[in-house]
């Protein structure tokens, strides 16, 4: 949908070891350097100044902002405040912007927590994934548990009121009694936001290479649908709100800026892979670096993503529909009248009759949405249907 950018993402794709399950377009960078030591790291960050300085202003000041990875954490307060600096002197950040930060544990102390703090990041979302230390190794992730409980406390002694969790189900050898302490472990820190993933199997990936899908140990499809119910049953009883298919928040907490893109809102995207949204056009930057360089000296590069285009309805429309439906309050389907035409979502209507039928999918008012926990753990398939039914419109 064409909107003005008021989000910006940056990429930073730098880790100290990749994990096992991770196909990001990342550097490893070892335990040695970082920040302001690394070339490499001291290169991307003018690269990454560089193209926002060159992208054109297409909306109002910022209201959300997010450094993901990557390990955002292991840029120096210097380098991350260089990167603020120019993102504000550009397009401007509002004074209420919510700015997060992804930051890992074991990979910052509490002086860069407070340093952090004081360039103005307000929201801090933490790849804690899992609370077991055996299986954090077998992930390949450089923490341990308690890295986990020290990144919390030093994140809080630095000011930070706004903590997010980022937890993983479906782990090799993950049990169900594993993922249960790893939720209770997760709300005894009392972050006002978790996100709740369950492990998706990449081609390229050591566990991609290790696994297929349904092997041992990786638990079977029935227990991660048991671990999805279980983490919505002990979230919302520990006073989580369920707002969207991966996402827990307390009231007020929802990501401000995850919501950006699953309202199909316009967002400026900077660095190696990152996507950008702008003037209807969804353009992915290369994902290796010395690609993205050359693309950012490519002249009229920049410009071209940025560049308004006319997507075709059908298409719009199942990116409207597999982004909006995410969310627990669903999509408001007469504000899709008027882009998409009371007729293409006519033709939907026995698709989504059968998953109503079955449970998945409800009316609320004029809001279209899938039931919890049901629904959302099988929306999937709901989307795959809805796709299918557009696809034979398009090609009558
Ligand atoms: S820390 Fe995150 S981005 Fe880095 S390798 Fe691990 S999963 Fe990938």
């Amino acid at each position: 949908m064409i909107n003005l950018p008021i989000a910006a993402y940056l990429h930073i794709p730098f880790c100290r070891r990749r994990c096992f399950y991770c196909d990001f377009p990342i550097s490893v960078v070892g335990d040695r350097l970082r920040g302001d030591q690394s070339g490499m790291i001291r290169q991307y960050v003018d690269a990454i100044c560089q193209e926002i300085a060159a992208t054109p202003v297409l909306g109002p000041a910022l209201q959300t902002v997010f450094f993901g990875g990557g390990t955002p954490s292991l840029l120096s307060p210097n380098q991350l405040d260089r990167i603020l600096q120019t993102l504000d002197r550009r397009f401007g950040i509002a004074a209420t912007a919510e700015i997060s930060i992804e930051m890992d544990p074991a990979s910052f102390d509490r002086s860069q927590a407070i340093a952090t703090r004081q360039l103005g990041f307000n929201r801090v979302s933490i790849g804690a994934q899992a609370f077991q230390d055996g299986l954090l190794e077998r992930c390949g992730r450089t923490h341990r548990r308690a890295d986990i409980d020290r990144a919390v406390a030093d994140l809080r002694a630095a000011g930070f009121e706004n903590l997010s969790l980022d937890l993983i189900s479906g782990l090799p050898e993950q049990t169900l009694a594993d993922w249960q302490a790893s939720l209770e472990a997760a709300i005894a820190l009392e972050p006002t936001h978790l996100s709740a993933y369950d492990l998706v199997l990449e081609p390229e990936t050591v566990f991609g290479k290790r696994y297929q899908p349904g092997d041992r140990p990786l638990p079977a499809d029935e227990q991660t649908a048991v671990m999805y119910r279980l983490a919505h049953r002990t979230l919302e009883a520990a006073g989580f709100e369920h707002y969207e298919i991966s996402n827990y928040a307390r009231s007020g907490f929802q990501c401000r800026h995850n919501r950006v893109y699953w309202q199909d809102q316009s967002f400026y995207g900077f660095g190696v892979g990152a996507t950008s949204a702008l003037q209807g056009q969804r353009f992915g930057r290369p994902r290796r670096r010395a690609d993205y360089f050359i693309w950012l000296e490519t002249p009229g590069a920049i410009a071209a993503a940025c560049a308004p285009v006319t997507s075709d309805p059908a298409d719009a429309l199942a990116e409207t529909l597999m982004l909006g439906l995410r969310l627990a309050e669903g999509l408001d389907w007469t504000a899709l009248e008027q882009p998409f035409g009371a007729e293409i979502l006519r033709s939907l209507q026995p698709v989504i009759q059968r998953y109503q039928q079955a449970g998945w999918l409800q009316w609320q008012g004029d809001r279209l949405s899938l039931t919890q926990p049901e629904g959302m753990l099988f929306s999937n398939q709901v989307l795959a249907s809805l796709f299918e039914r557009l696809e034979a419109i398009a090609t009558v």
